[in-house]
């Protein structure tokens, strides 16, 4: 690569990116060109929930852990952890004592941290290891040594959190966090355990008419702008683009086998897949 002044007294390194704005609409169609590389494609990237699974303890929790366990033997996994009800309580009051959204997130981190110690320390005796999110290019290597890494989920915009259109809670967090991390790791897939069968209309809890969605497309889903979702929206506009992810199913993590049907590649609960 060479360097080269323009007329104007600019100087560039030569290269296809030369002297842009990176803003141009042609040249950004031009870097989707070339091969993708997707060092961990079959990795399992598993979201357990904080609401809907942490935090409802031991009962839950260590059946799926037995199952995680068992699946390791298997697969290669990635246990991330969401935040649950400490987040809404941290937020409710950051909201009260008027923080911006940045705090938020910043809240919210912290407390799905404190889950993946838990969930790292449970796991321990079976190869659990607490990692945090500078370690992802080390999963390689601690996959080989037959670990089972375990991850916090909210993505790391923290104090940046951009502020959603309405309200304030931040609109980027652990499901979202959890198909970005599929993303870059290259993996296709991402299970998220919550405590429902899957995607209904509606929420089941509050509409006993909600109708259950077996499997759906991410654009059609996004397109029918359901009420309540047992996911973040960010999270179906991440999947849209995503370009290794193609799905993400969400199972009831209360019924046993359902996670390792799961990971057996079943789908026990809701696919919502990419189309392309
Ligand atoms: P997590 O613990 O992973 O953060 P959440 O508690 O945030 O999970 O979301 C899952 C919950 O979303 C379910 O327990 C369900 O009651 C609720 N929910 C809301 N809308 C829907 C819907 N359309 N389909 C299924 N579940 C829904
Ligand atoms: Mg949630």
């Amino acid at each position: 690569m060479g360097l080269k002044r323009d007329e104007s007294g600019r100087l560039h390194v030569e290269s296809s990116l030369m002297g842009e704005s990176l803003m141009r609409k042609r040249l950004l169609e031009e870097t989707e060109a070339g091969a993708l590389f997707q060092p961990l494609p079959d990795l399992a990237v598993i979201k357990l929930g904080g609401q809907s699974i942490i935090d409802r303890g031991r009962e839950v929790v260590l059946p799926l852990l037995e199952e995680l366990v068992t699946a390791r033997q298997e697969h290669d996994l990635l246990v991330l952890t969401g935040g649950g009800s400490r987040s809404r309580h941290a937020y409710a009051v950051a909201i009260d004592l008027g923080m911006p959204t940045g705090v938020l997130a910043k809240l919210g981190a912290s407390i799905s941290e404190q889950n993946a110690l838990m969930i790292a320390i449970l796991l321990a005796p079976h190869g659990g290891v607490k990692i945090g999110h500078d370690d992802l290019p080390k999963l390689p290597a601690y996959l080989r040594l037959g670990t089972i890494p375990v991850m916090h989920a909210m993505p790391p915009y923290g104090l940046w959190e951009r502020p959603p259109a309405v309200g304030r809670i931040p609109p980027h967090r652990t499901d979202v966090g959890t198909l970005l991390t599929a993303e870059v790791l290259g993996a296709h897939r991402c299970i998220l355990v919550k405590d429902e069968k899957g995607l209904y209309t509606d929420d089941p809890k509050r509409n006993p008419a909600a109708e259950f969605i077996p499997e759906i497309a991410v654009e059609d889903l996004i397109g029918m702008d359901l009420p309540d979702l047992p996911v973040e929206r960010a999270m179906l506009r991440a999947l849209a683009q995503a370009r290794s992810v193609r799905e993400v199913l969400i199972v009831n993590g209360r019924e046993r086998g359902t996670l390792t049907a799961a990971l057996r590649g079943e789908n026990p609960g809701t696919r919502i897949y990419r189309e392309g």
